[in-house]
């Protein structure tokens, strides 16, 4: 059973798509239960990843990535998350916020920053949330005050990935104080060795284990002017955008965790037996699985429709929010289910069904609460 079958993929994705399920079955799974159980940054499967060509590939050729589009990135998303999701989230977070550089930034800030990352020799993050709210990106409060030639950052960032690890960070931060609280926020290059950032790892996270995420202070960080990316005031609008189209590919982090509960549980009750039988001879667990498969690939079609709408421009924000809706809840169902299939077997922490069960709560939460989702659809249905 192909859950992940290329067959609903655009031909152009499909090499890319090829290229990370290798990589995956080589370099993912064999080290998936034992980087879970460690909770460390996997920094030699995300090398091997920079290697093999699958990191920071959407950053443009000229800069020296891969140029790969929506679709070529949703693909290797799918094949990543089905082999681990924390693998997955540190290979695809190595070049977050770039995509805001790529498109905002001015021409020096892409040769002396997003050249290094494109070229995999840095990393990136981007630090919007923080330990007051990550839904409300109108209420954020970090600040960022001009003074002189430099840009001075004070505040608290929460959940960064990479706030540890990674060479500078697009920093999210209020520069306003109008009544239109839309046109306060301003995005920023900041490098973490700047003076005043200081990151720690957040607790111990019971999923995505293979990926980190920090706490950034900033006291009195001080950046140089023409760090500031874009328009003062415009920060709002533009992560908005952007995570109006990349909230699709969180989809494909849904779809991954899910083909993987699916595998599982296909595979334990046809070995498992019972009264006298396979427990997949009961009609009630067939339909568990029938019901798991329908729902998934009910979930797979919409997101790889929402992938053609982004690309297109066509409402991309309505589109983008129902496949990442769809496509996470959709994984925390057929996990549950996966694991009650599994008996008590379900709780062993190495079973690859714990680990999809557990990780499969996250991206129902990151790039936006589902409930943030919803409200997205509704405000940009059609009418
Ligand atoms: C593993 C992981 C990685 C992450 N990586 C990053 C990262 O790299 N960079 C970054 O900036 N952030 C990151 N995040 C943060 C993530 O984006 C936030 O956790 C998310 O936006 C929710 O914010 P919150 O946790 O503060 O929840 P809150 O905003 O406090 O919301 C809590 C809950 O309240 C409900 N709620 C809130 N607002 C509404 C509303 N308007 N309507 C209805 N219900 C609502 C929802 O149920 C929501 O889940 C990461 C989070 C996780 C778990």
């Amino acid at each position: 059973m192909d859950l992940l079958d290329e067959g609903i993929v655009p031909e152009h994705a499909r090499e890319a798509k090829a290229e990370a399920r290798a990589f995956a079955a080589d370099e993912i799974e064999p080290v998936a239960a034992e980087k879970f159980a460690a909770g460390e940054y996997p920094w030699d499967v995300l090398e091997a990843g920079m290697d093999a060509g699958l990191v920071a590939a959407d950053l443009p050729e000229e800069l020296g990535g891969r140029g790969f589009d929506i679709q070529q990135i949703l693909a290797i998303a799918e094949e990543f998350y089905r082999a681990d999701a924390g693998i997955g989230l540190t290979l695809m977070l190595a070049s977050f916020g770039c995509e805001l550089v790529e498109q905002y930034g001015s021409e020096e800030q892409h040769e002396q920053y997003l050249r290094p990352v494109a070229q995999n020799d840095q990393i990136s993050g981007l630090a919007v949330s923080e330990p007051e709210t990550g839904s409300d990106l109108a209420g954020m409060s970090t600040s960022a005050e001009k003074d002189g030639d430099e840009w001075v950052l004070n505040g608290e960032k929460y959940w960064v990935g990479n706030a540890v690890e990674a060479d500078w960070l697009t920093v999210y931060a209020k520069t306003g104080d109008r009544d239109d609280r839309y046109g306060n926020y301003s995005l920023f290059i900041v490098p973490t060795d700047a003076p005043g950032y200081e990151a720690e790892h957040i607790p111990e996270k019971m999923g995505m284990r293979a990926s980190k995420q920090g706490h950034i202070v900033f006291d009195d960080c001080r950046i140089p002017e023409e760090n500031l990316v874009g328009t003062e005031g415009g920060g709002f609008y533009a992560l908005a955008d952007f995570f109006n189209h990349g909230r699709v590919v969180v989809g494909g982090h849904g779809l991954g965790i899910a083909a993987a509960a699916i595998e599982e549980a296909e595979a334990f009750v046809h070995e498992r037996e019972g009264f006298g039988r396979n427990i997949n001879e009961f009609q009630s667990v067939q339909h568990i699985l029938a019901d798991m498969q329908t729902e998934f690939r009910a979930a797979r079609a919409l997101n790889w429709q929402a992938a053609e709408k982004v690309k297109n421009h066509d409402n991309p924000g309505y589109w983008a929010a129902m496949a990442k809706t769809k496509s996470t809840e959709v994984a925390v169902d057929v996990a549950e289910r996966g694991m009650q299939l599994h008996g008590g077997r379900s709780i062993f922490t190495d079973r690859r069904i714990a680990r999809a069960y557990r990780d499969a709560r996250i991206p129902v939460i990151y790039e936006g609460a589902n409930e943030i989702q919803r409200n997205l659809i509704y405000r940009q249905t059609p009418r």
